[in-house]
């Protein structure tokens, strides 16, 4: 559609109001249920594509209050002085789950709100997480292709939000407070294993605590870095080891230090092919997730499931029918052969 390709023009021209007009359409055209809107989106998204995919993607999770909102704005601030155009986005998996929101509800990040080079996209309110975590890898791909470089996705502490926000991403940090009891709730979800680096924020308030917390973390992985991961009891040089750092967030003390962390993990993970490799791999499993969502939603639509799925339910609640029996009858009432 002409109208389409006028946002594209608009979209991939110069930073300008226009631009952001553009880049807020096209990610609501994105996040519409629509068939015919979802149709644009894909040609919309196609034609994108070749401008997308040059900017460093930065996942941060952490527990509710640790300060993710007050670390981007901070971050961002020093970044945008830099030269840099950063683009944030949020998956909230509370809005899935239960309607609510953890993430979105405050005012957040007034400061950078304001800037020209920054652009804040709230989390898509509804769907399932793979849903909502779908319509936040297109709109990613989006501003990059406006020409955001630094991509910004944030989660909180739930688990499956944060291996998908860590599945979406090049590096991803997570937050903690100086708080032993919190490290040992992370390292029992994995979430640790998933972190390229660790912040123990509000080291203002408590340093003598952060530190206990720095060199605990840092033990603590250095364990499970010798259980699992090999990279991380490789001491290569030219390998990343995830590394726990301190930070105030709300002074800025330690942000520049971050970034540079940042900026060496990028520079390491280019220079060991680590950093296409995972995005070639991400790219994979996004589309492996996405026909496995489409596949689920053709065989609920069917219609010959739809009629034999209350009958075969009720024979294997009844007990005379076997499970696997009945998910083998219905998956071949769609006119495939399984297995
Ligand atoms: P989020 O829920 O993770 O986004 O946390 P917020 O960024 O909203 O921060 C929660 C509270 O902690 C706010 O009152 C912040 O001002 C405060 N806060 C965040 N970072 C720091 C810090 O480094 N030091 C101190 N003292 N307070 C902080």
């Amino acid at each position: 559609e002409a109208a389409d390709q006028a946002l594209v023009n608009d979209l991939t021209g110069a930073p300008s109001p226009q631009q952001r007009r553009a880049l807020a359409k096209i990610i609501t055209l994105l996040e519409s249920t629509r068939l015919d809107h979802r149709k644009r989106a894909d040609e919309v998204l196609n034609s994108l594509l070749p401008k997308t995919g040059k900017s460093f993607r930065l996942g941060i999770s952490g527990v509710p209050g640790v300060g993710k909102s007050t670390l981007i704005e901070t971050l961002g601030l020093y970044l945008i002085e830099k030269g840099h155009r950063v683009a944030v986005m949020a998956i909230d998996p509370s809005s899935s789950l239960s309607g609510g929101s953890i993430l979105g509800d405050k005012t957040r990040m007034e400061r950078l709100s304001v800037l020209e080079g920054a652009f804040i996209r709230p989390s898509p309110s509804s769907g399932t997480l793979g849903g909502v975590a779908e319509k936040t890898r297109e709109a990613m791909l989006v501003a990059e292709a406006a020409g955001f470089d630094v991509i910004i996705v944030e989660t909180v502490g739930v688990g499956q939000s944060e291996i998908a926000v860590a599945g979406m991403t090049d590096m991803f940090l997570l937050l903690q407070l100086p708080n032993a009891g919190d490290d040992l709730q992370a390292i029992k979800k994995g979430v640790m294993e998933i972190a390229d680096l660790i912040a123990i924020n509000k080291v203002d308030i408590d340093p003598d605590a952060a530190m206990r917390a720095q060199l605990f973390i840092t033990s603590s992985l250095r364990l499970l870095g010798f259980q699992g991961n090999p990279d991380h009891a490789s001491h290569d040089q030219e390998f990343w080891h995830p590394t726990v750092i301190t930070l105030s967030a709300l002074e800025g003390k330690g942000v520049p230090e971050l970034w540079e962390k940042v900026t060496h993990f990028e520079k390491l993970q280019r220079a060991n092919g680590k950093f296409a490799s995972r995005r070639k791999q991400q790219a994979g499993a996004w589309m492996w997730d996405r026909i496995d969502a489409g596949l689920k939603t053709a065989f609920r639509n069917n219609a010959a499931v739809q009629e034999l799925l209350p009958i075969l339910s009720a024979q294997v609640n009844q007990g005379t029918m076997a499970a696997s029996v009945a998910a083998r009858r219905l998956l071949e009432s769609m006119g495939h052969e399984f297995f």
